[in-house]
């Protein structure tokens, strides 16, 4: 069989622990035997962030700028326990934290959708995508314990020293304080990627917030959606037959658990943060989400949902076989090898990644499946496989499917 061919690099970020042996599996059985993968690596992993002072982690995302399409492995945010266990410099911060701020994107969440694992609301048949807004709101607010009696107002100085008030309250007694912030030209990319990755994947998108009761600050993302919907992509929309709705967050929520699924919830970072484990838990599994962040400009960046799945790495250090999914893995290479075929105009590409998902789907549907999905799944007959079996399962029906 000739390979099928690639014409542009893709980015490629490896990454740490249970993840980074599975990414190797994922290479060598499932992608290199068919493509002639051509990838630009950059090596995430905490080791080298750590000998490289994260500048690799930099150079990563101007990577991806310039071919852009990545697709990156999941990696260590260190914590305290982290310094001694990888003999650390500094506690580098979360290589998603500092890609995101130079992509400046925003991040799209759907479920896998399986038979056997059926999602708790029954209503529910098709993906439900969330798009969370990275940026600001109570995840960048300043707080106040208000400890007696006394005026607390907002004040806002102008460069030129003038200075606006307004009052928050005239406290009689003790209370809490909360002051928090958003940029437009933020809520500007948050809009963009949403109303381009909406175009993308041919999905309605929904956005809610609660302008009703927050008249300028929830109503400024509402009107900055809208000003940018109908200035640039209304009628693209006609055209590809999509809609842009806007409703009431908790008219919103109603509605997601009343539908079918199918579309992009846009949500802002707190909404985002909450709904979107919601939405996971009640599809079945975080490792059967897919992770993608899209920039305004247009570049993508494909991952796992999930962690590096350390618990499943210590087994596998001490040599005991682990039944770790890597659905989701192989997912975000399939999701950057389809989006760099329709860059490079490489149809085979497009078609390998759509063979490869729907190996995925048919060998768990046939019932070869890891442990956490057979915890879930209804299927009659199921087999648990450890990592290795599993990714060669999904090899042989691939085979089949590409013969
Ligand atoms: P995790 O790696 O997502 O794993 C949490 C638990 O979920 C696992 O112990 C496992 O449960 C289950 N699980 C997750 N993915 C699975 C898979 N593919 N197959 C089977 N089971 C799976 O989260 P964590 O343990 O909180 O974090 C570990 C490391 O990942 C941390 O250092 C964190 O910084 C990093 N992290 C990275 C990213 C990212 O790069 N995008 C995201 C989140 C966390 P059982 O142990 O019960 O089997
Ligand atoms: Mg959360």
């Amino acid at each position: 069989m000739t390979k099928i061919k690639m014409t542009t690099p893709l980015v490629e970020m490896d990454g740490d622990e249970m993840t980074r042996v599975l990414w190797k599996m994922i290479k060598d059985e499932l992608l290199e035997p068919f493509v002639d993968l051509k990838t630009e690596y950059y090596d995430l992993g905490l080791v080298h962030r750590n000998e490289t002072d994260d500048q690799v982690t930099i150079d990563s995302a101007e990577a991806t700028k310039k071919y852009g399409v990545a697709v990156k492995c999941a990696t260590i945010t260190p914590n305290a326990a982290r310094m001694p266990e990888y003999n650390l410099k500094e506690m580098w911060k979360s290589p998603n934290g500092t890609i995101r701020a130079i992509l400046d994107g925003t991040v799209f969440r759907a479920p896998i959708i399986v038979k056997g694992i059926e999602p708790y609301v029954k209503t529910w048949k098709k993906p439900i995508t969330i798009a969370r807004h990275a940026y600001g709101d109570v995840y960048k607010a300043t707080e106040m314990k208000v400890p007696a009696a006394g005026k607390a107002e907002l004040v806002y100085t102008a460069e030129d020293g003038t200075e606006t008030r307004e009052l928050i309250h005239d406290f009689k007694g003790a209370g809490i304080l909360q002051g928090m912030h958003n940029l437009n030209q933020s809520i500007e990319s948050f809009a963009r990627s949403c109303f381009n990755y909406a175009l993308d994947t041919k999905q309605d998108l929904w956005f809610a917030t609660k302008d009703t009761i927050s008249k300028k600050y929830d109503h400024t993302f509402k009107d900055i959606f809208q000003d940018i919907y109908d200035a640039e992509y209304a009628e693209k929309f006609e055209k590809e037959g999509i809609t842009y709705f806007y409703t009431l967050i908790d008219d919103a929520v109603a509605r997601v658990i009343r539908s079918e699924g199918g579309y992009i919830w846009a949500c802002k970072n707190y909404d985002g943060d909450v709904m979107s484990d919601m939405v996971a838990t009640a599809f079945g599994s975080l490792s059967m989400m897919t992770s993608v962040l899209v920039s305004p400009q247009g570049y993508y960046e494909y991952e796992a949902a999930h962690g590096t799945v350390q618990r499943h790495y210590y087994k596998y250090l001490k040599g005991e076989k682990t039944s770790t999914n890597p659905i989701a893995t192989i997912f975000a290479w399939s999701g950057a090898l389809r989006k760099r075929g329709e860059m490079d105009q490489l149809p085979d590409l497009m078609n390998f990644a759509d063979k490869l998902e729907e190996a995925c789907i048919k060998t768990i549907e046939n019932g070869d499946m890891t442990g956490d999905l057979a915890l879930i799944s209804t299927a009659e007959e199921k087999r648990v496989c450890t990592s290795e079996e599993f990714i060669q399962a999904i090899r042989t029906t691939l085979e089949g499917l590409l013969a």
